[in-house]
């Protein structure tokens, strides 16, 4: 006998919970199936213990600045044990409130996890579950080389099991991972080697970002080391020697950090056996109803080829509810415009095209703007993080079509001024209006 419901989520991270939670508050009968803990990646092992240790770097900043406005400041340093407990505690909250939330809601939590026997039906542990609806929200994993030795390496898991802090670290890797470690380990105190397979990081960024970015961390004293394709890893004497295909190896490590990418959780799940086509990297393509091929079944987060961020999965997940059990029939999540922080030091935020991206589509039509300087924050240290921006217009009106910024305080500057571009605001708009200040914001709406 299988247990019947109207929506099974497979996946209980940010998509997963999301979906089943606004399901329930419709009406519907529904369960999500977790193999680990509630909350998935961005509690667990991603944007929240991520954010905690970007947090502890940026008091760490705020400390360096204290004595250029004559703040003295005593003895410190740093525990890591202290705050891996205090993060450990805080996120076992997190997962404990999730499971509160889906009992609330009366959604049911099955444990264990799940395989597809066909198009309607799951198994998890010998117990069969079937759905009128079923939506697929296993995320993804963090890729490891295929190399010798790199089992002696961690990725992001690994980096917040981490009990200790470590000394001298390499991270491998150009993404958005690779630099937030460095820069999170490099401003707690350790040595940092960030290696780079080509000669920048942040790939599909703003090349000012990508530039700027580099050009802060290597005054903040990350050592930076482009064209690296590591070749092998492994231990003697408790270091680590990381090989590379050219070049002399990098040797005296206490840890190396694979942050080279991520792939989706497809392969033990079986969608064959409900005839659900991947692509070829094992990603679950959809349509913008976040549909799979098989009707009945979705697909969202980052088991799907698109931008893998906590509030998209979310976005994502509560829009198909509202479709399938709100009567909301057209519902769906607008890619366009997703806007991303990443956080580095000095944060990043970005929303839009690149240059590059807007050059290629609209020409000789865009007009950029840019401007360059050191925040007055930094006026009184003496390693100052710089702050760049750019804005990207497009035709006569000069709609805007990218903004970009690296600097103190992008984290928090970038919501609203994504919600002026969703909206399609102009550089008119942003002239018009009259600027906070003292702020870094203001530049926005001062450019020439
Ligand atoms: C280090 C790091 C930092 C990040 N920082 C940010 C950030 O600052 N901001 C941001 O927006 N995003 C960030 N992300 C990305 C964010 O965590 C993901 O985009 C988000 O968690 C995706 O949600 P999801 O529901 O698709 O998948 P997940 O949250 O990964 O949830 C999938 C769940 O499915 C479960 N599962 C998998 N297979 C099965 C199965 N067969 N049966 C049962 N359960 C299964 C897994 O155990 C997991 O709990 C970060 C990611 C990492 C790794």
């Amino acid at each position: 006998m299988s247990k019947h419901y109207d929506l099974l989520a497979i996946g209980g991270g940010s998509g997963g919970i999301a979906t089943v939670n606004r399901a329930a508050r419709y009406g519907a009968k529904c369960a999500v199936i977790e193999s680990g803990r509630l909350g998935g990646t961005c509690v667990n092992v991603g944007c929240v213990p991520k954010k905690i240790m970007w947090n502890a770097a940026t008091v760490h900043h705020a400390l360096e600045r204290a004595a250029g406005y004559g703040i003295q400041l005593g003895e410190h340093a740093f525990q890591w044990p202290e705050l891996k407990q205090a993060r450990d505690a805080y996120i076992l909250r997190l997962n404990q409130r999730y499971g509160v939330g889906l009992a609330d809601n009366r959604v049911e939590v099955i444990r264990g996890h799940a395989v597809f026997v066909d198009a309607h039906t799951v198994v998890v542990d010998g117990e069969h579950y079937t759905a009128n609806h079923i939506v697929i929200a296993t995320g993804g994993r963090p890729s490891a080389p295929q190399i010798p030795g790199a089992e002696l390496g961690i990725t992001s898991d690994g980096f917040f099991d981490l009990e200790t802090q470590p000394r001298r670290v390499a991270v491998v890797g150009a993404g958005y991972i690779a630099v937030e470690f460095a820069g999170v380990l490099n401003a707690l105190g350790s040595e940092v080697s960030l290696l780079l397979r080509r000669e920048h990081v942040l790939d599909s960024f703003d090349i000012m970002l990508r530039e700027s970015l580099m050009e802060n961390m290597a005054d903040a004293g990350i050592d930076i080391l482009t064209h690296c394709h590591a070749s092998a890893l492994h231990k003697e004497n408790g270091t680590l020697t990381l090989s590379f295909e050219q070049g002399a190896p990098l040797a005296g490590l206490d840890c190396v950090i694979w942050a080279i990418g991520r792939e989706p959780h497809t392969q033990p799940l079986n969608l064959a056996a409900a005839g659900i086509a991947t692509d070829s990297r094992g990603y679950v393509p959809t349509d913008e109803f976040q549909n799979t091929t098989v009707p009945h079944i979705y697909a969202i987060g980052d088991i799907t080829p698109r931008p893998a961020l906590t509030p998209v999965a979310i976005g994502a997940g509560r829009r198909l509810a509202d479709r399938l059990f709100g009567g909301m029939s057209a519902r769906h999540l607008d890619y366009n415009n997703i806007p991303t922080v990443v956080f580095t030091h000095p944060p990043i935020g970005t929303v839009g095209l690149t240059e590059k991206q807007a050059r290629e589509l609209h020409g000789d039509e865009i007009k950029i703007y840019q401007t360059r300087f050191v925040p007055m924050v930094d006026a009184f240290t003496a390693h100052p993080a710089k702050t760049a921006m750019k804005l990207i217009t497009v035709g006569v009106d000069e709609k805007i079509v990218g903004l970009h910024v690296i600097g103190d305080g992008a984290d928090e500057m970038l919501q609203g001024f994504a919600v002026a571009i969703k909206m399609g605001a102009t550089k008119r708009d942003f002239d018009e209006t009259v600027a906070i200040h003292p702020t870094g914001a203001e530049e926005f709406v001062t450019m020439r």
